[in-house]
This record gives C-alpha cells, structure tokens and sequence, in this order.
C-alpha cells in the first residue's frame, strides 16, 4: 500500500470554501487506494492573532485574548455552518473547549505577568486542533473515516519549547502503534500540525511555521512514499512572482537544492522539513490546494541536470554589508575569527561572507536591524588595530540585498557564474560582493536596495527563462 501524508496550510483550511478543496484533495488519494495520513495547520492568521492575545495578556491586558478567542470560534462555526457537517454543535463544543484552555492559560499569564516559552506553546498551539477535527468530520461526511489525533501523543520533542526538536525513532514507534492500524484499514488519521509533546506530554511547537515539518516528521515515521505539502502557491517559484511576473514553478528541485533555497528566505517552506526526509530519501511535493491541476514541485535526493545550469533566483532585502579592511590583516592569523566572534556576540546572524586572496578585507552581510550594534562591537575588539592603523575602518553600507542565483547544474558548468554576471552587468547593476560556496550551487551578490529588481528580472529573463 503506498503511504502518502497531505498537509494542508492555513489558506488551505482558512474557510469553507477551502477546507472542501482540502478533503476533495485527500477523498481522491484514499479513493484511488492509498493510505493516508493528515496534517493540519490552523486558520490563516489564527496561529498570529492567539500570539498576540497572549502577549497582551502578559503585559496585563484583559480583553484581547477573548476577543481572539470568540473570533477564532466564530471563524469555526461559520465554517462548520457553511459545511453542512452533521455533528457541527459536537463540533463546536470541542473548539470552545479548546478556547476555554487557551482562555485559562491566558489568565494565568495575565495574573503572572509573564508568559513562559511553554505557556506560548500551549496557547499558541490552540487553533491546530479545531481544524484537525473539523476536516475529519468533513471526510466522514464524504463516506471516508476519519479521526483528529492528539499529536502530543504521536509526535514525541524534547522540551525545548517555541522551537522543538522531534525524537524520530520514539515517534516512529509511536506511529506504528497508533497510525498504522488505522491507516491499513482505511481510517485516516488526521493530526493538527506545528505542535507536539514531550515524552511526559507537554505540549511543545516546532516553531513558526512548523507544521511543514510535523508533516515530514510524520512522513519519516510512517515511511511514506510521499509527502504532499498543500499551499496556496503553484510550488517553489523560478523567483519572487511580485518581482518577476513571468516567474513559473520549478518541475524538480534536489533536496541539497531546496536547502539553499530555503536559507534565502523562500518561504515556501519551514527550512527544517526536509531533514526527516533525506536519510529515507521520501520525496515531497508542493501542490496549490486552489489549482491541483498544477503538477507543483517536486523535489526529491537528486537533482534533475537535463534543464539549465540555474533553476532560481531568490532575494533578500533590508540587509547591510560590513567590511572590516586595512593594510595590515595580510597574513594575520585571527582576523577573521575575532571578527565572526564579535559578530556572534551580537547574536547577529550572517547571511553571506566574502574575502579575496589580498586579505585587504573581510565582508560579510547581516540584518540591517544587527549592523549598528555589529560595527560598535567590532570597533571595540579592534581598537588597538584601529589606533595603529592595521585596520583602517568598520564599513556599514545600508540598504543592501542579497541576490542568489542557485541550481546544482551550476557544479562544474564552465561560464555559469559568467553568464550570471553578464547578465547582471549589462543591466547596470553594480556588484558590490560576491560569494560563491564550494559546493557550486549558488552564487549570492550583494547590491544596493535600489538594484535589486534588476539584478533578479535579469538574472530570470536572460540565464533562467532563456
Ligand atoms: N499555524 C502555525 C503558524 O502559523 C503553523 C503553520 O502554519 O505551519 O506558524
Ligand atoms: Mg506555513
């Protein structure tokens, strides 16, 4: 029997209209013999607002958390409505349990004044559940079976809350002793996603954004032989639609691919979902739960070389690059390390490094919220070099992006990175740094803000789309 696990986003299931797509798309996978298994995110827009009702509640506030709350079973309750399903009062008196929890927990905190990173995740985590029951019913009311789990039953995490790691194996033993059974005989179970629980049940969340991952992690532990991401996009783009209009869904993408891509800032996926999946090679594919027609993107262990040499170009903006230069780093060991460590001080994370052979200078990109407190930090740790001149200054230049042109076929392909920077260069986009990894997959330039529209319609127009 092949085992598939479909995840539905918040758009997916963010109203009626798209909770039937949502159990259209897995009546047509069980029907055509497959076992199934699904994940669910909230509402779009539930996960943000229960965020911030909490968080007001910690600093006192008595009334947002139950606005939240009433809003979030008025969503529920019109879908059900819209939905026609049988048991919808059973239904919504599941959900304003759900609520009354979130409700307690709130209170607490307000009474606190402080919310724990655990209080987060169990607060948070309130708007899963209400849709994991809603589509069983859904599919039960379409002749499938189907039953809501308690994923802090299946999915086991280690405690570290807001952002928890799953233990594969003991969740993988816990899937086979109470998915498996229903799966083979044709129930699907349906778990509401981004959450899960330590081995003695506390609630945990996998970070923003997980239940991505919950589905990978549940894909690794049945052992699927596919894991079906449902979004609202047509698949990880050629680039950013709002930049590139003519940007179209990549067919086959590696995992080593999505990798690069995903630390760009893709936001077609949690960046740790593919992890679970490499050792078993599981492929994932991204679907639009609106337009399932689209073959989406499949992306799987090896990379498809037959199309060009670059698949994609992403963008990051709102960044400054910082360079530490002067005469007298030639040759001196340490450098690099004293100023990566004070970068690390900072908590600033670096998106890209470059240094050529002339050791003139170091540049590296980091958050433009981070380059103010980067450059006091480095000005301080190379005072003495600053005051004799080894180093001649701490650049920040603002309002800078990022630009990556990415494909494995650029490994070994002679004129790649030329053909890149043709392009770009012919548009007059100035490149300000450039760095390449060794692996050959990508090659990221800085630009200025102002640039960057440019620097990606021409890198698509001329090396992608060509
Ligand atoms: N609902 C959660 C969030 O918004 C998890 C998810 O959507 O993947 O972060
Ligand atoms: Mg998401």
């Amino acid at each position: 029997m092949t085992t598939l696990v479909l995840k539905f986003g918040g758009t997916s299931v963010g109203n009626a209209d798209a909770i039937s797509r949502a159990a259209d798309l897995v009546l047509g996978r069980v029907r055509a013999g497959n076992g199934v298994a699904v994940v669910v995110s909230a509402m779009s827009g539930v996960t943000d607002a229960l965020t911030r009702g909490i968080q007001a509640a910690a600093i006192g506030d008595e009334q947002l958390h139950r606005r939240v709350a009433a809003d979030v079973l008025d969503r529920h309750r019109v879908a059900a409505d819209v939905l026609g399903v049988e048991n919808a009062s059973e239904l919504n008196e599941a959900a304003e349990e759900t609520m009354d929890e979130y409700l307690a927990v709130c209170d607490s905190v307000r009474v606190l004044g402080e919310a724990t990173p655990r209080a987060l995740d169990r607060a948070t985590s309130r708007g899963e559940p209400l849709l994991a029951r809603l589509l069983a019913a859904v599919l039960a009311a379409n002749g499938v079976d189907a039953v809501a789990i308690d994923p802090t039953e299946v999915i086991v995490t280690d405690s570290t809350y807001q952002n928890a790691t799953p233990q594969l194996e003991e969740t993988r033993e816990r899937a086979a002793r109470t998915l498996r059974p229903l799966i083979v005989t044709g129930v699907v179970p349906i778990l509401a996603g981004f959450m899960g629980g330590t081995r003695d049940g506390v609630t945990t969340t996998l970070g923003r954004g997980g239940s991505d991952f919950s589905a990978a992690i549940l894909g690794y532990a049945l052992r699927a032989d596919e894991v079906l991401i449902c979004t609202d996009v047509d698949g990880v783009m050629t680039a950013d639609p709002r930049l590139v209009p003519t940007a179209r869904a990549i067919p086959v993408l590696s995992y080593g691919e999505v990798g690069e891509l995903a630390y760009f800032g893709a936001k077609v996926l949690h960046p740790r979902t593919i992890r679970p999946l490499v050792d078993e090679r599981i492929p994932l594919r991204i679907l639009n739960t609106f337009r399932p027609e689209c073959p989406g993107t499949r992306i799987q262990p090896e990379a498809d070389l037959s199309v060009g040499a670059v698949k994609a170009v992403t963008d990051i903006c709102g960044l400054s690059l910082v360079t530490v230069e002067g005469r007298g780093m030639l040759g001196v060991p340490g450098i690099a390390a004293r100023t990566f460590g004070s970068v690390a001080r900072c908590c600033a994370n670096v998106l890209m490094i470059s240094q050529a052979s002339s050791e003139q200078s170091i540049c590296f990109v980091v958050p433009g919220e981070a380059a103010a407190r980067v450059k006091a930090e480095l000005d301080e740790e190379f005072a003495l070099e600053l005051a004799r001149r080894a180093i001649d200054q701490v650049r920040v230049v603002l309002d800078v992006a990022v630009v990556t042109a990415l494909g494995a076929g650029m490994r070994g392909a002679v004129g790649a990175v030329g053909k890149v920077l043709d392009a770009v260069g012919r548009r007059g986009v100035d490149v300000m740094a450039l760095a390449q990894g060794s692996s050959e997959w990508s090659v990221s330039m800085a630009v200025t803000a102002s640039d960057r529209e440019a620097a990606v319609r021409a890198i698509h127009d001329e090396v992608i789309a060509r």
